[in-house]
């Protein structure tokens, strides 16, 4: 017998087969009919799948009960110095989740989201500080480089697809995502190129920017679940972009220059000569403002919605040695561990510490030069321990480190 016939007396559920007098409600295709159970197996099968399944109540644990105070002693914890940076960055994750946990009432005050721009050189802790904030607050977290976003229709990715990878790290728990954090790493290079030779379409210009901008804004966003470009016949995951909270990083190379104008003008202009050697010319990147980061290329509606700008500072000898040591997961703490696994004692002199923080002062790559000179000094004795008994201690001082750095292809970073 046809199971799916168009007679209305053997009508039946072209899933379950159950007949049109058992069903509620039959829905009829164009070869196929389907009964309100099935729709409702199926409707679980499709929420499952996009991870849309509804969590119980009180699994969503908005972190509002801290305070930028307990948010900051825990990032002094992993990160060393950048006291401001800190101290602004606690007080917007706290707003930012405060806003989310405000009941709706009749004083027509909306708290507006407190997207996060961190300005500082590469290797000063900007990603660190994101990313260690994210994990303290359980919160689900992205991080992305802007330089890898096109306009539609360019070879690149769609801006969309920054949550791809926030839907990825929770399970493609829509619910979890839009309470999540991103961070959008090398903003700066989306900046308007002045000297582009092309005036009639900017290849991740402001085109790219203007797509940001609603996302920062909030928005809703259709989503490749896999990431990298949209394209018609993939299913698309709705995300609403309004609760998710935005931190922005870059080092905006060169921006120095329109600061130095801005504050030489200033100084000529409204001061007295006297002030200007206030002014701390090697470091004028701490004196940024959202103008002067419109000169460098960045819309004017894009600084808007990133209204909290703050600064990092360079890190000098004394905070390169403090990274080496004091924080939770510092590098040396990993390389005990990692011995200790071993079964061997492993100890840095101070010597030993502070040659390493000299060399990456001399390295000039910030924070990310002590992983690298580690390593070189390292590599050997990692190789060469485990698996013999012999050896149960073994002490790095300044002559054993400096010997395996010079061996080491890392000192021709010097002359880079
Ligand atoms: P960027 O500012 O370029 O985003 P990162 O945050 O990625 O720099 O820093 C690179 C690495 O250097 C981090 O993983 C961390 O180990 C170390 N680091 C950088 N800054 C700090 C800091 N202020 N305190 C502790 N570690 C830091």
């Amino acid at each position: 017998m046809d199971f799916n016939k168009r007679n209305k007396y053997n009508l039946r559920c072209s899933f379950c087969g159950r007949d049109k007098t058992e069903a509620l409600i039959l829905v009829a295709g164009i070869d196929a009919h389907i009964c309100e159970v099935c729709v409702e197996q199926a409707q679980d099968i499709i929420d499952d799948e996009l991870g849309k399944k509804q969590l119980s109540q009180g699994e969503f644990d908005i972190p509002v009960a801290l305070t930028p105070k307990e948010i900051k002693v825990h990032l002094d914890k992993y990160v060393i110095g950048q006291d401001e940076s800190k101290k602004y960055l606690s007080v917007a994750v706290h707003n930012h989740y405060k806003r989310l946990a405000q009941e709706k009432d009749d004083d027509d005050i909306e708290i507006e989201k407190s997207n996060v721009l961190l300005v500082g050189r590469t290797g000063t802790g900007k990603t660190l500080l994101a990313k260690t904030i994210a994990k303290f607050l359980n919160v689900p977290f992205a991080i992305v480089d802007a330089t890898v976003f096109t306009e539609a229709g360019y070879v690149g990715e769609d801006v969309e697809s920054i949550f791809s990878r926030l839907l990825q790290v929770c399970d493609y728990n829509v619910e979890l995502a839009e309470r999540g954090i991103v961070y959008i790493d090398e903003i700066d290079k989306i900046a308007r190129k002045q000297d582009n030779p092309s005036i009639t379409r900017d290849v991740s210009g402001e085109g790219v920017q203007q797509a940001m901008l609603k996302m920062l804004e909030g928005t809703e966003v259709h989503v490749p679940p896999q990431g990298g470009r949209k394209h018609p016949e993939q299913k698309l995951v709705k995300v609403n972009t309004s609760n998710i909270l935005f931190i922005c990083g870059g080092a905006f190379d060169g921006v120095e220059k329109i600061i130095a104008r801005r504050v030489n003008t200033h100084v000529i202009g409204f001061k007295g000569a006297d002030d200007e050697e206030e002014i701390d010319r090697d470091n004028l990147l701490q004196y940024i403002t959202q103008r002067d980061i419109k000169s460098f290329g960045l819309i004017p509606e894009l600084i808007g919605r990133l209204p909290v700008l703050t600064y990092l500072e360079p890190l000098d000898y004394a905070a390169l040695k403090r990274i080496l040591t004091e924080p939770k997961n510092a590098l040396l703490k990993q390389y005990k561990k990692l011995f200790k696994l071993e079964g061997i004692e492993l100890k840095f002199t101070d010597e030993a510490i502070e040659y390493v923080a000299e060399k990456a002062i001399e390295f000039n790559l910030g924070a990310r030069g002590l992983r690298s000179i580690c390593e070189a000094i390292m590599t050997d004795a990692m190789f060469e321990l485990p698996g013999q008994k012999k050896i149960k201690e073994l002490i790095v001082d300044r002559d054993y480190a400096e010997g395996k750095l010079n061996k080491s292809k890392l000192t021709k970073l010097k002359a880079a």
